[in-house]
This record gives C-alpha cells, sequence and structure tokens, in this order.
C-alpha cells in the first residue's frame, strides 16, 4: 500500500497477516506431498493439516477436530451448510432471512429446481432479523435454517444465541447454520455456545489466504457433500487439501483470537473517528444501523446529494479505497437486496457506501478518509 492510500474495505477482502505470511512460507517448505497420500512427505502435510484441525476447532470452540470441513472459502461454506444439509433432508422448506449474502440465498434459490421452496425472514430497518420472526416461519417441516451473525454490508449483529434459542422452541432437530464470515474477526465465537449445527468462516476476511475457508459441522449434523470426488475431510469435501493455504489461515484465527483487544483499539477506535469526522463536517451524512449492536470496524453511510458509483470513483482517484453495497447491471445502479430488505428507499440506498477498519489500519486513517470523503463530496456537489 502506497502511504497516502487509505484502505477501507477490509470487509471485501484484507492484507495478509504477518503470523499467516510466516506460517505459508514455512509450510510451503513441507506441504508438496499431499495429504490423501502414504509416504513421509504425504504423511507431513497430513500432520499439518490434522494438526490444523485441532487448532482451528479449539478456536472456535468446536466440540472435536472433525467437526472442522476445510472449504475453498465463505461461498462454499454456506453453499455446503446450506445445499448439503437440506439434501438428505425429507423436508423440502429452507428458511433463510432477507439481508443474507448471495452464496447463501442463491444456494436455497438453486434449490428449487429440486422442488425446494424458500422462505425468507424479513429484516426491520437496522438489518436486524428478530428470532421470533425466524421462529414464526419455523416449523417442524423445514430443512434447515440459515441467519449470519453479522451482516457484510452494515455490519448489524444478529441475535444468534437468541434466534437457535427460538427455532429450537419450534423445531428441536432442524439444522441451523449461521455465516460468520465478517462476524469473527471482531467478536468472540464460541460454537458450542451459540448452539448453531452449522458456522463458516474465510480466511481472507481476518488476514488468512484467500480461497480458503472452514464450515463447523456439529456432530448431530449429517451433510451431503456439493462437490463429489474423492474421499478427503471424511467425505464431506473432496479435492487436494490447500495445506499451506489452511495452516496459515489458522495461524491468522489465532492472531484474531490473541489481537482481539488490539482489533478495537485500532479498527474500532479509527471507525468511529471517520464517523465522528464526518458527521462534524456534513450533518446530512447518516449512519445505518447507528442504534443497533454493530461490527466495530464497519461505517455504512447515505450520502445526500452524491451517488455511490461517482462518489467511490473520485474517492478511488483521491486514494481512499472503498465498496459499496450496490451491483451495476447493465448500466443502472440496483440498490442491494440488504438495503431494500430494511425498507430503505431506492432513492437513499444508492447514496450508500460502506467504509470497514481493520488489523492493519493506520491512527490517523479514519479521520482522513472522512476528510478527503467531504473534500469529495463537496467538490462533486
Ligand atoms: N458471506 C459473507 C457474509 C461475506 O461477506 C462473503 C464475502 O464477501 C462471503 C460469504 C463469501 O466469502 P468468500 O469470498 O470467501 O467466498
Amino acid at each position: 500500500m502506497n502511504t497516502s492510500e487509505i484502505y477501507v474495505d477490509h470487509a471485501a477482502t484484507t492484507a495478509l497477516r504477518p503470523a499467516a505470511i510466516a506460517a505459508l512460507e514455512r509450510s510451503f517448505a513441507f506441504t508438496h506431498g499431499n495429504a490423501a497420500g502414504h509416504h513421509g512427505a504425504a504423511r507431513r502435510a497430513k500432520n499439518a493439516l490434522e494438526e490444523a484441525r485441532e487448532q482451528a476447532a479449539e478456536l472456535i470452540g468446536a466440540a472435536r477436530p472433525h467437526d472442522i470441513v476445510f472449504t475453498s472459502g465463505g461461498t462454499e461454506s454456506d453453499n455446503l451448510a446450506v445445499v448439503g444439509s437440506a439434501l438428505p433432508s425429507e423436508s423440502k422448506v429452507i428458511v433463510v432471512s432477507s439481508v443474507e449474502h448471495k452464496a447463501v440465498l442463491e444456494a436455497a434459490r438453486g434449490l428449487s429446481r429440486f422442488g425446494y421452496a424458500t422462505r425468507l425472514v424479513p429484516s426491520d430497518g437496522n438489518g436486524v432479523i428478530h428470532p421470533e420472526a425466524v421462529a414464526g416461519v419455523v416449523d417442524g417441516d423445514t430443512a434447515v435454517v440459515s441467519v449470519m451473525s453479522a451482516n457484510n454490508e452494515t455490519g448489524t449483529v444478529e441475535p444468534i444465541d437468541e434466534i437457535v434459542e427460538r427455532v429450537r422452541s419450534v423445531n428441536r432437530t432442524v439444522p441451523i447454520h449461521t455465516d460468520a464470515v465478517q462476524y469473527f474477526v471482531a467478536k468472540p465465537l464460541d460454537v458450542a455456545a451459540i448452539g448453531a449445527d452449522l458456522v463458516s468462516l474465510s480466511g481472507h476476511k481476518f488476514g488468512g489466504p484467500t480461497g480458503v475457508g472452514l464450515l463447523s459441522v456439529s456432530s448431530s449434523t449429517h451433510i451431503e457433500p456439493v462437490l463429489v470426488g474423492g474421499s478427503q475431510e471424511a467425505g464431506r469435501r473432496p479435492g487436494t487439501s490447500n495445506v499451506a493455504g489452511i495452516v496459515a489461515m489458522v495461524a491468522a484465527m489465532a492472531d484474531v483470537e490473541s489481537e482481539r483487544r488490539r482489533f478495537a483499539e485500532t479498527a474500532g477506535v479509527e471507525r468511529d473517528a471517520f464517523e465522528r469526522t464526518l458527521m462534524e463536517g456534513d450533518p446530512t451524512v447518516t449512519i445505518t444501523a447507528k442504534d443497533t449492536d454493530r461490527l466495530a470496524h464497519f461505517s455504512h453511510v447515505c450520502i445526500p446529494g452524491v451517488l455511490a458509483e461517482t462518489l467511490l470513483i473520485r474517492l478511488d482517484a483521491a486514494g481512499v479505497f472503498a465498496a459499496a453495497g450496490s451491483a451495476c447491471q447493465s448500466g443502472a445502479v440496483e440498490p442491494s437486496h440488504v438495503l431494500t430488505a430494511m425498507g430503505m428507499p431506492a432513492d437513499l440506498a444508492q447514496r450508500c457506501v460502506r467504509f470497514t477498519f481493520g488489523w492493519d489500519t493506520r491512527p490517523g486513517d479514519g479521520a482522513n478518509a472522512a476528510r478527503r470523503v467531504l473534500e469529495t463530496v463537496e467538490a462533486l456537489r
């Protein structure tokens, strides 16, 4: 990163943590063996893989190392959770929240070809999914329930413990999945305490490499593989294990756990300085989900009078790297499904930008980014 550039897109991806780089370097030296093989080099790779599995399970409070299925990232973990648990079910109804990542929504929708129906749980104006709303659409005929731990656009933290509890009071055995891809970097994660059966993580959202993630699967949950081939990951996810990537991701997970306080002091403090400076300079700005539990490194702001798309292009030129939840489709900016589900008018939703801070955010980045946003907005208006 050029020193004058400010990276405020950590929810999209993060730089590798030094611990992950060191782990990659270490493991490339001995992981040329295929972990599924039978000679000395293969055994070294297999040992590294199983050590990583043990450590990952311990770090997130999974009951057994076997509960950890390594995948290629958040998308695959989400697909495996939803499709993998729906396929063996007699039931044909999938319950998902309306603010899920597309990796969950599209996995559920894709199953409609096979006779499954999707029930969407509505969100309130802050992006919160209420436990009663989830329990209200779950019944004895639900195949799987999926509600994320925290939202990737707004940073809204969902009351996942209560959701699990309320769902269990309606259906004791339905598999419950939570996508904790954005949550894990900012909040301690204990899968046993939450009581969810399936939990997705993605390495590159917390300083690990891209292309590696995991799905935690409780012992009482049966999943069918969604990829077919070999018998790796105890038959749940075929394909040669990405041992170096997995070892590096788990090193990043350990770093996340030991550096949690520091994360709040860097990312959280800079996020707060960003919002303070922005609001002082332009009181017309609104902060999304401000009045609810939000991830400490997230700032989703709506700025009247400028389109997000235009602002982001100008900010890029000014060395501020941020993102919006809107997708540009055939020239027209479609408001994000998350903001739409929250009841935000399309006109306002097109004026919102997400700024996300991270482990390598520097002191001053928050206020400096806000000043550049204010200058850019003024020039555009
Ligand atoms: N789930 C959430 C909440 C995300 O934010 C993302 C990435 O943006 C994903 C899933 C997909 O993760 P990956 O990029 O590792 O496939």
